[in-house]
């Protein structure tokens, strides 16, 4: 058996503390706790855990300046806990380097499958086995990086420069949401209008030629306010 992944929670509303702590130890997850984000830091950096769970709305500290701190000296997978309306705040917490974010009131299917998608993702990065994959493979859908080459059910599909730039930023950061100014600045660089007009007509032309029904889309989702979410890598 592989050793139990460590979770550190951080939460302030103690129901919603329980209530997780609970559903991640029946998951077979090692827990920490810490009900402040002080104490939250300290059990962050004395306990090394697999992955921090944090609500951003926390009585002693903004949440975003908590991942900002963790960020300093560590690259634990972070993902956050946030009210429905805090759509800025998402971003504000994906740009200071969260990795997911999960809206309050949320299943536990979907808490563990963001769980286990950051995890996944995490070791990958540890094992350093990103730069020699070269396929992404999800669906009917293959993006060779090293041909550049795209097929859909093993037809080849061509796609702009732009457009071939938009999908493997995505494809590599698959399952993770990447918000709006990331994405441009990676495709346009830093200092584009982060106007995102530009981005919408772009992924319209993507969403054409990759999905089959554009307004149901079974590759890339959108997260209304936030970015964008493209299906997990089956090829890992
Ligand atoms: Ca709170």
């Amino acid at each position: 058996m592989s050793p139990k992944h460590e979770i550190l929670l951080i939460e302030d509303e103690r129901n919603i503390c329980n209530f997780i702590v609970t559903t991640l130890k029946s998951n077979d997850y090692k827990v920490n706790y810490a009900l402040n984000a002080s104490s939250g830091l300290s059990l962050a950096a004395a306990g090394c855990p697999d992955l921090i769970l944090l609500d951003l709305g926390l009585p002693d500290m903004d949440g975003i300046d908590v991942i900002r701190n963790i960020r300093n000296w560590s690259n634990v997978p972070i993902i956050v806990i946030s009210a429905r309306t805090q759509e800025k705040e998402k971003v504000e917490a994906l740009d200071a380097g969260a990795d997911d974010y999960i809206t309050k009131p949320f299943g536990t299917s979907e808490l563990m499958a963001r769980i286990r998608t950051a995890l996944r993702r995490s070791t990958i990065n540890n094992n350093m086995l990103l730069p020699t994959q070269n396929q992404y493979v999800a669906k009917d859908l293959v993006i060779d990086y090293e041909k550049h080459i795209i097929t859909i059910a093993g037809n080849i599909v061509h796609f702009t420069q732009i457009e071939y730039k938009i999908l493997t930023y995505l494809a590599q950061n698959a399952g993770k949401v990447i918000t709006y100014d990331s994405l441009i600045s990676h495709v346009w660089g830093p200092f584009a209008d982060s106007n995102n007009r530009i981005l919408r007509v772009n992924m319209a032309n993507i969403r054409r030629k990759l999905e089959s029904n554009p307004a149901d889309p079974q590759y890339i989702f959108t997260e209304i306010g936030i970015g964008y979410r493209m299906i997990d890598n089956e090829n890992l």
